[in-house]
């Protein structure tokens, strides 16, 4: 621990987004960076607290205050190693996770934690920049073979470890790119492209194969992928997403929340949708149904793409602002979460359920809600409705099913032990065994099943 008094003297300072009105013109990071002295004294408020409950909380076990600790010393080079021990894509993380670490920080118990995403962000970037980061390609092959189906965090991170280990692995993606929900899901002003990019290059020079453009159960069967390869492992996200069957549904302009937003990353990349199936927003009353983050993610979008309005409403009350007794720290608490694209002009609503929608001659006008609190309906107007709900588990239909593969209650893959499906050989990572969650997450599934896959392949 490198300044022992500095929690109480230095106070949190965050890098804060760009002012609103500039970043709603484009799709840039909103997320600015602090200078290296400013970001190495944010590092020595780290308290080195014997009980470490950052690292407890983090999905990966990052050992923050070890890093923290080499930050302050200015130590870059030695702050990144320890980080990349344990996660193999500090950049995303250091984007878009919401920090589980921070809200079990000791400081956080007086809303004062320690920087630790920014400083996440800030010793990958400085790493990357300082060329710390060259391929590394494995000395010897073992020569055996993986396929890794999906290329979300979950995918790209099995792939990682097994090519360290000198396994031989191609990652089979069905859309254009690689990415999974970091490319075509999350937005560009959350998540530069460029970033995933960066890996994948990475990742390519240090042997790993892509093949995208392929969807297995369809342009290529599960079952030939078992004769190809000694293991395969299923990293497919959780892609069916939760619908809403109301009266009025099948009228225009109600679309899912990835819809939207795979749309615009495509079109921030410069692709070029067929005007028939292009989402118009502009001067259009947007309502997004959902109040998470999916959703928070179309009303960033909606707002950039000049929507008159933009309303969010969400089923459940309205959590407490700042404190909630039923998740005291350090457990990640269930409290009001405002993101940069709230603050961009959106009406948000709670304790609203939906009844019907309402349209005239086939296309919708409006929304009738049910105010849970009050029992009083009414309409909001809306040209557009974003279903962000949430996904209810991976897509059954092709893959899945074509290899039988038991589910769990909630419909996820089901695993015996370690990452390993009730099918030989076929190992699964990420959203599809976990559900809808976090980047983190499945990042850290990811290794359990290459750490698995590892195993089996030493025994098969
Ligand atoms: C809009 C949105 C915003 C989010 N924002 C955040 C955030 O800010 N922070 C955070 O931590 N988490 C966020 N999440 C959650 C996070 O993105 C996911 O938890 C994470 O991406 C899951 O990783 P995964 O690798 O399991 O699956 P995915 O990222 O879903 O990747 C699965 C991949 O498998 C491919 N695939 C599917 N079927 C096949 C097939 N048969 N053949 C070949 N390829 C196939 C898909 O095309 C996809 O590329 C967000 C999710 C959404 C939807």
């Amino acid at each position: 621990m490198g300044n022992p008094k500095a929690f109480l003297t230095i106070n949190r300072k965050e890098a804060g987004y760009r002012p609103v009105f500039e970043r709603i013109e484009d799709f840039g990071e909103v997320e600015q960076t602090l200078n290296s002295e400013d970001r190495m004294e944010q590092a020595s408020r780290c308290m080195d607290c014997g009980v470490p409950f950052c690292h407890w909380s983090c999905p990966l076990s990052n050992r923050m205050p070890e890093w923290q600790d080499a930050l302050y010393k200015g130590k870059w080079q030695e702050a990144y190693e320890i980080l990349a021990a344990t996660n193999n894509f500090p950049e995303f993380t250091g984007r878009v996770c919401p920090a589980l670490c921070e809200k079990s920080c000791v400081l956080n118990m007086q809303n004062n934690p320690v920087t630790i995403r920014e400083n996440e962000v800030a010793v990958i970037e400085h790493a990357f920049q300082e060329g710390y980061i060259k391929p590394k390609t494995p000395k010897t092959r073992t020569g055996r073979s993986v396929a890794i189906i999906g290329s979300g965090p979950a995918g790209l991170a099995v792939a990682d470890m097994l090519n360290r280990y000198g396994h031989t692995v191609t990652v089979f993606e069905k859309d254009e790119l690689p990415g999974g929900l970091l490319r075509l899901g999350i937005p560009d002003f959350k998540l530069n492209k460029k970033i995933i990019d960066r890996r994948i290059d990475l990742l390519k020079a240090e042997g790993a194969i892509f093949r995208n453009n392929v969807e297995v159960g369809k342009d290529i069967s599960a079952t030939e992928l078992l004769s190809g390869f000694d293991a395969i492992c299923i990293c497919v996200g959780a892609g069916q997403p939760r619908d809403l069957v109301v009266e009025g549904r099948a009228l225009s302009g109600i679309h899912f929340a990835l819809e939207l937003l795979r749309q615009q990353n495509r079109a921030v990349r410069g692709f070029r949708l067929p005007e028939e199936h292009a989402i118009e927003i502009e001067a259009k009353n947007v309502l997004v149904i959902g109040g998470g983050d999916t959703g928070s993610d179309c009303v960033g979008t909606s707002i950039r793409r000049k929507a008159a309005s933009v309303t969010q409403i969400e089923i459940l009350p309205m959590p407490p602002a700042d404190y909630n007794p039923d998740t005291p720290w350090p457990l990640y608490p269930n409290i009001l979460k405002t993101s940069s694209s709230h603050k961009e002009g959106c009406n948000r609503r709670w304790s609203l359920a939906t009844q019907r929608f309402l349209g005239e001659a086939g296309r919708l006008t409006g929304v009738e809600v049910l105010d849970t609190q009050t029992g009083e309906t009414e309409i909001i107007k809306a040209d557009l409705v974003f279903l962000s709900m949430g996904f209810l588990h991976l897509v059954h239909d092709g893959l899945a099913d074509e290899l039988s593969l038991a589910y769990d209650v909630r419909g996820n893959i089901a695993t015996t032990s370690h990452n390993c499906t009730s099918v030989d050989k076929v190992f699964t990572a990420g959203d599809a065994v976990l559900g809808a969650s976090l980047v983190v997450r499945a990042i850290d599934s990811g290794r359990r099943a290459a750490a698995a896959i590892h195993t089996f392949l030493a025994e098969y």
